[in-house]
């Protein structure tokens, strides 16, 4: 059976320091310690969300966090863990539970095209852990710094209180470009590579998790997934390498999918004056790159530590685009060569460890 997060009592109404057009209201003297801590709302109980809460209490914040679903739950997601992360964990207090889940090593990268296959060292070893044991870890962390969860969808625009958004990606996008995730785990031998397979229209990839699992994750247009009805299991072996990569496992869940995905950068877009934006909800990123969940646990720290500490988001802005432009700039050139099928051709001009590096967030302040 699953452990499920407990489920905190809903509290009184927000208090605290309210934003008016950018400023920050602060609370009268006479007030009681409680009324005077920021209360701040964080809305999504991802790894943003809980990132953000848990900074924000850290810095004296009251954090109502709202997360309508059920947590921690399976999601689609390569379940690779970019090694800039560890220090942003640790700095949470949260990078020792990381390690007692025992996540899996990842040491190599490999590139599989139609005919050519490209195997590098990685400049630093990476790890794997299911989204599973991932979120779980960090909501449990928020709960027990005292978050209050809230098991509702977040308040709406205009908000007059500091609040972070954190509730992933959006879901719309124009057909016949949509793309869909699936992912599953499988049973069988396990390895210290990330193996990515790029075929016309779509890639996936597949690495080793906790407890020897392999997890299998991939991204494809909807031409490519209506063309075999949507069967993951179809797909994964219409790619003869994938196929072979395969033969040794057997599934042990069935296929998670979503979609459609849409690509946003909104590292230049305007919030409001409250609004704290972090994880995919402020920048959604190539899946490919493996660097979506250190974005989402650097930019929320940010963003709680900004909605408890400053007047405006200003800061927390110009903190994620230094760290996240140029990266994100890079991957989403990076996506288009390779669904447009010219990765085989260039992949033996560029080094991997440097494609690598180049879609690294620069997370060091
Ligand atoms: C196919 C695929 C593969 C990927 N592979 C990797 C990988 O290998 N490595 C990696 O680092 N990243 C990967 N990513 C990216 C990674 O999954 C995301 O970047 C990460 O989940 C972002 O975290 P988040 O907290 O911003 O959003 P989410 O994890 O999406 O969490 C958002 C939460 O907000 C909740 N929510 C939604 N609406 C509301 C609302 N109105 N009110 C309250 N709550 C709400 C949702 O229920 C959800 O729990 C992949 C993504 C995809 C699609």
């Amino acid at each position: 059976m699953a452990p499920r997060l407990p489920l905190r009592p809903h509290s009184e109404p927000l208090a605290g320091r309210q934003c008016v057009s950018g400023t920050a209201v602060l609370p009268n003297e006479g007030e009681s310690q409680r009324d005077k801590q920021t209360q701040v709302s964080v809305i999504g109980g991802g790894p943003a969300g809980s990132a953000a809460a848990i900074s924000a209490l850290s810095v004296g914040a009251r954090v109502r966090l709202f997360e309508p679903s059920t947590l921690p739950r399976h999601k689609v997601c390569g379940e690779f863990l970019s090694p800039e992360i560890a220090p942003l964990l640790d700095r949470l207090g949260l990078w020792q539970s990381v390690l007692d889940a025992r996540p899996s090593r990842i040491a190599a990268i490999q590139l599989h095209f139609h005919n050519r296959t490209r195997k590098d060292i990685l400049p630093e070893a990476a790890f794997g852990l299911s989204r599973f044991q991932f979120d779980r870890i960090l909501m449990e962390g928020a709960l027990a710094q005292g978050a209050e969860l809230e098991r509702a969808r977040g308040p709406a625009q205009p908000f007059t209180t500091p609040t972070v958004l954190a509730h992933g990606r959006r879901h719309a996008a124009s057909h016949p470009s949509r793309l869909f995730g699936f992912k599953a785990h499988f049973h069988g031998p396990v390895d210290d590579s990330t193996d990515l397979f790029f075929f016309p229209g779509g890639y996936c990839g597949v690495n080793t998790v906790e407890n020897e699992i392999t997890n299998v994750c991939g991204l494809a247009s909807w031409r490519v997934l209506s063309r075999c009805g949507f069967h993951y299991d179809e797909l994964v072996h219409s790619f003869p390498p994938l196929a072979r990569r395969l033969a040794p496992l057997t599934r042990a869940m069935d296929w998670l999918s979503a979609g459609p995905l849409v690509f946003e950068n909104r590292l230049r877009a305007e919030f409001g004056p409250c609004v704290f934006p972090a994880g995919d909800a402020l920048s959604f990123v190539d899946p490919f790159t493996g660097t979506g969940m250190t974005y989402a646990v650097f930019t929320g720290a940010s963003a709680g530590r900004g909605a408890t500490l400053d007047p405006s988001p200003v800061q927390h802005l110009l903190r994620c685009r230094r760290a996240l432009a140029r990266p994100t700039r890079f991957s989403a050139l990076f996506r288009e060569v390779l669904l447009s099928g010219w990765g085989e051709k260039l992949s033996p001009l560029a080094p991997v460890s440097w494609l690598y590096r180049a879609t690294r967030p620069i997370v060091c302040d």
